[in-house]
């Protein structure tokens, strides 16, 4: 599995902003969105392309466009849709398909309660977009899932993550299907429920507001 950890001014000093407690919701969802595109230039060096032919004002030249199959982006609901606007404004062209994961706060174990995606995904280059790789469990279940239906490579984009959730990844797809984490930053460690530290809090709830269950 390949870790790349973007080194950047920016990216360091949005992450810094998006970290502050005193952030608002408005102003956290700007900060993701364009804290998004920056790692999706990242995420997406080894994207594939074909060479084509193109005429200039001035003369022929040879170019490059996305391959087909097009890329798939898929946010992992409900805190990856923040991260969706971001990374489509980079690979307008990608599709789009749906997770929903739900993490029992107790046991941290993560269960299905949404999908939508292709049927076969063989061929494809898979993004996920998930904001925090915390015990790695929800994505982890989430990358099964998309080697199960034939996705050939798996890059997720992360705000932040874990040492521990690294490690887990690490442990579960270190051969096999090629998996790659870009991530803004890689935190100390998880505390007691399972949060980054120092982390940024609850993704979900800073991007939305904090929403009961039921
Ligand atoms: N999910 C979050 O939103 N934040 C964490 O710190 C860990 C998991």
């Amino acid at each position: 599995m390949r870790t790349l950890v973007a080194d950047h001014p920016l990216i360091a000093h949005k992450l810094t902003a998006l970290r502050d407690q005193r952030t608002d919701s408005p102003t956290f969802r700007r900060l993701v969105d364009e804290l998004v595109t920056l790692l999706a230039y990242e995420a997406t060096r080894d994207v594939r392309t074909t060479d084509v032919d193109v005429v200039t004002p001035v003369a022929h030249a040879r170019g490059t466009r996305l391959a087909r199959p097009r890329p798939l982006v898929v946010p992992v609901m409900r805190a990856g849709l923040g991260m969706l606007d971001g990374m489509c404004r980079l690979l307008p062209t990608a599709e789009v398909g749906f997770l929903g994961l739900v993490r029992d706060e107790e046991t941290l174990v993560a269960t299905t309660y949404a999908s939508r995606l292709p049927a076969s995904l063989a061929g494809r280059q898979v993004y996920v977009l998930d904001p925090m790789l915390a015990t790695g469990g929800t994505l982890v279940a989430v990358i099964d899932l998309l080697i199960e239906r034939g996705a050939d490579e798996v890059t997720a984009i992360c705000l932040l993550a874990a040492p521990e959730g690294l490690a887990h990844l690490e442990t579960r797809f270190g051969s096999g299907v090629p998996v790659a984490v870009v991530t803004a930053g890689v935190d100390e460690r998880l505390n007691e429920h399972g949060y980054i530290v120092p982390g940024l809090g609850d993704a979900g709830d800073r991007l939305y507001g904090a929403v009961g269950s039921g």
